[in-house]
């Protein structure tokens, strides 16, 4: 069978690498997709349900590793790439960051070179809001355009990268995207992060940690609103740009906590405040202007809708 293209999906066995290719796979038959994921313990392969598809394939292995990366594309030959592998907890980043550095700068840059040497078509590069920085309740929302000022390694890792596919843009003239969202939520996310672990800890009849006073800002997107945009910039964004994809909700981490202790029928007592992560960011939010202007795209969930789904899917999926 012919492809119009064939998409080489970095850690889609990731959270949202996983509903990203379980709502692209169907929804491109002309499209195959090769979902290359190391299987960290972050991932989980049974969340990507769309097996059974002639259009999609899995390969497991890591992008540090250039050997494997040659062989792949002599033997796969993709046109695209749309890559999502990453380590992505600040908090490990905090107690280990040097391997943030190896796969989040040098994991992208292997694949970069494998690119360019190879003729790919289009890189989009998934990244995030962390790159911009904290920001001050007063501040304006990051524009694409707003000082890249990371604090954290994790971020640090994403910002390095991101600088490093405008470079290859620049310099060899690369069709690159570059897409950066403000914190997801929704299904097949590792408890290790806030939402998942809240709830289930509730769940479990286990008390929640806040940092610090629990006042820190961050805005929210549905993992589906992330993906949609993805689509969008993937298919209509301009070579060498870059697009923030917001939920448009700004919330304080203790009124998600709160309203997380509704949904399971739990008090305040249920809240441990711990000491507060070190360098914590205070606020992030994005302007999304430029996505909606110039792509149409805009995020469709309601916040609360969001999270009551999202932790039916956890009471329902103990396993995630
Ligand atoms: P995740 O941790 O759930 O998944 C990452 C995936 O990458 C896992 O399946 C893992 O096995 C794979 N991976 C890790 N190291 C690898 C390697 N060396 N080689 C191959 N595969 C490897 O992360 P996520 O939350 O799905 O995030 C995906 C991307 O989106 C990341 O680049 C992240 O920085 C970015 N992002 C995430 C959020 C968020 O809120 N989760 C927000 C904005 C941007």
């Amino acid at each position: 069978m012919h492809y119009d293209k064939t998409i080489l999906v970095t850690g889609g066995a990731g959270f949202i690498g996983s509903n990203f290719l379980n709502m692209m796979v169907p929804r491109y038959p002309n499209y195959r997709f090769i979902n290359l994921d190391a299987l960290t313990y972050a991932s989980n392969v049974e969340h990507v349900k769309v097996d059974s598809r002639e259009n999609y394939t899995f390969v497991q292995g890591d992008i540090r590793n250039s050997e494997m990366l040659k062989a792949l594309f002599s033997t796969e030959k993709p046109t695209h790439i749309i890559h999502f592998a990453a380590e992505s907890h600040v908090d490990n980043s905090i107690t280990g960051p040097t391997i943030f550095v190896e796969t989040n700068v040098l994991g992208t840059q292997n694949l970069l070179e494998m690119a360019r040497t190879h003729g790919i078509q289009r890189f989009h590069h998934v990244s995030t809001d962390e790159v911009y920085g904290s920001l001050a309740l007063t501040d304006p929302k990051s524009t694409e355009n707003a000082q890249i000022a990371p604090n954290s390694p994790y971020s640090a890792s994403k910002a390095s990268s991101d600088l490093l596919v405008r470079a290859y843009h620049h310099t060899y003239g690369m069709d690159t995207v570059i897409t950066r969202a403000s914190n997801n939520y929704g299904p097949h996310q590792h408890t290790e992060k806030l939402i998942p672990r809240f709830i289930t800890n509730l769940l479990a009849g286990k008390h929640v940690p806040v940092y610090g006073t629990g006042e820190n800002v961050r805005d929210w997107i549905h993992v589906s609103d992330h993906v949609e945009g993805i689509d969008a910039v993937f298919h209509h964004g301009n070579a060498g740009e870059v697009y923030n994809l917001g939920g448009g909700n700004e919330i304080q981490n203790i009124s998600i906590t709160k309203r997380l202790l509704l949904l399971a029928g739990r008090d305040e007592s249920f809240i441990d405040y711990a000491p507060d992560r070190l360098g914590h960011d205070f606020r992030y939010a994005l302007d999304t202007e430029k996505a909606k202007r110039d792509l149409g795209w805009s995020p469709k969930y309601n916040f609360d809708t969001g999270l009551t789904e999202t932790f039916e899917y956890y009471r329902s999926h103990p396993q995630n």
